[in-house]
């Protein structure tokens, strides 16, 4: 769960305050109370319309729409509604850093605590944004003095001292640190593998970090496992969905030898992609937008599209459901379901590939200049492609168009499909194809038994069988 997830949970109660406390209302103030109600339903554009009704120097007016567009994925707009409103106001400065805080951009989320903590010194959400600030960047003491009843510290300080345990060393490129008892040989394989890969992606993004690389592997120990110690390195929680994380300056990644790692994954592919993260985010002082980072990461590992992602890029084109560089952010940080998660992946890479499309590698390093230079993305655009905004995604639309058409074969997904599905495998029960499928529509459809019995039969006639497992 990320900062805003908790954060959606808190605001309800607050709301639920306000009502309460409030015996006389004035018609402004039922209309910003009604908007507070249709936000809390899930109804944000109507609630946004109440809010944008109210004056520009209402505060919790232009907090309210602001925090609706976040809801919608509209970020840009959220921090431009905040812009409005009287700068010298401590909900302001706060919502403000926490917008900031949220894609990722540290030194502007601190600036803007600060300011709100000079003008209320008691503002929650400041106080709150200043613990995961230093709690992010390591500082876990002070972390703990801003905000004492913040879990993730305590579970970060247990971190530090299974930290002090592992074993610790230098290859010629990095630092690696590893449980000394367990994987040995696995921190000798990636040791090799770093020396070898980070000098190249040094040199072809054009930028070596200050300091080498640190590389953490957890494995299981004291009972819990190498994931759940991964997970609360990273984000001070157990249930971070990935095998590995960056945060800039280091990275970390559970062992493959762990024993409750149920999929092999490829470790020389992981560890290339974070060392991505770790050299750009550093070149652009943290100021890369989360979908270039992950372009870049996703193309520097150079494996093929997978097909899941082909398909799922047919079928949102067909809906008119694709991102764009407005709203690809939120399919990282807040995505709606899984789908949204890997679209995201899957259309970064493509912008990159657009943008390679008639351009040699140097246009990627001028991009990343662009955002080190403190340029938004229109402006980045502007600098490297000589172009409107608009027009650079008027002509990756068509680059993705041009490319569905090329994917021939590939239908778009359809609810209405799954009928026929059924039919088909009456016809043919024992199809394993056409078995895997029902059981993701089923799976879809949270008919989670019958997926299960449905995949279990085509694993069993096919125990490798990629959809099915
Ligand atoms: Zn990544």
């Amino acid at each position: 769960m990320n900062l805003a997830a908790i954060l959606r949970t808190i605001w309800p109660w607050s709301l639920l305050l306000a009502l309460a406390t409030m015996p006389l209302v004035a018609p402004a103030e039922e209309r910003l109370l009604a908007a507070g109600r249709l936000m809390l339903a899930g109804k944000y554009s109507e609630a946004a319309e109440i809010y944008r009704g109210a004056a520009s120097e209402d505060v919790a007016g232009r907090v309210g729409l602001s925090r609706c567009l976040v809801a919608e994925g509209k970020h840009n707009e959220a921090v431009a509604a905040l812009a409005g409103a009287p700068r010298e106001n401590p909900r302001i400065e706060a919502e403000l850093a926490r917008l900031a805080f949220d894609r990722g951009d540290y030194p502007e989320a601190e600036e803007r605590v600060k300011a709100a903590l000079l003008l209320d010194s008691e503002n929650l959400l400041a106080q709150w944004i200043l613990g995961e600030l230093r709690r992010t960047s390591g500082r876990l003491e002070e972390a703990f003095k801003a905000d004492p009843f913040n879990v993730r510290v305590k579970n970060s300080l247990e971190v530090l001292d299974l930290l002090d345990t592992m074993e610790t060393v230098a290859s010629e490129h990095g630092v690696l640190r590893f449980d000394g008892r367990a994987d040995r040989l696995l921190a000798r394989y990636v040791a090799r593998v770093l020396d070898k890969v980070y000098p190249d992606l040094c040199r072809q993004f054009g930028f070596r970090p200050a300091k080498a690389p640190l590389v953490e592997i957890f494995h299981e120990s004291k009972g819990i496992g190498g994931h759940q110690w991964f997970s609360a390195r990273m984000i001070g929680l157990p249930y971070l969905g990935a095998v590995a994380a960056s945060s800039g300056h280091m990275l970390a990644m559970t062992s493959p030898n762990d024993p409750a790692v149920a999929k092999k994954f490829k470790r020389a592919r992981v560890l290339k992609h974070e060392l991505v993260h770790v050299i750009t985010l550093q070149q652009t002082n943290f100021d890369i937008p989360h979908w270039y980072t992950e372009a870049l990461a996703v193309w520097s590992e150079g494996s093929p599209r997978p097909q899941t992602w082909s398909e799922l890029l047919v079928t949102r084109l067909a809906e008119n459901r694709l991102f764009n560089l407005d709203s690809i952010n939120f399919g990282f940080t807040r995505p709606a379901s899984s789908d949204d998660w890997q679209l995201a992946y899957c259309q970064a890479e493509l912008y990159l590939e657009y943008m390679l499309d008639g351009r040699d590698e140097q246009t990627l390093r001028d991009l990343l200049a662009a955002y080190r230079d403190g340029l938004t993305t229109g402006e980045s655009i502007r600098r490297v492609f000589g172009m409107s905004l608009q027009r650079f995604e008027a002509g990756y639309t068509d680059y993705l168009k041009k490319l569905a058409a090329e994917m021939a074969g590939i239908e778009p997904k359809s609810q209405e499909a799954f009928p026929d599905l059924l039919q088909a495998l009456r016809v043919a029960p024992d199809d394993a194809n056409v078995g895997a499928k029902v059981a993701e529509g089923y799976l879809r459809r949270g008919a989670y038994p019958e997926a299960l019995a449905a995949a279990r039969k085509v694993l069993h006639s096919t125990p490798d069988h990629p959809l099915a497992t």
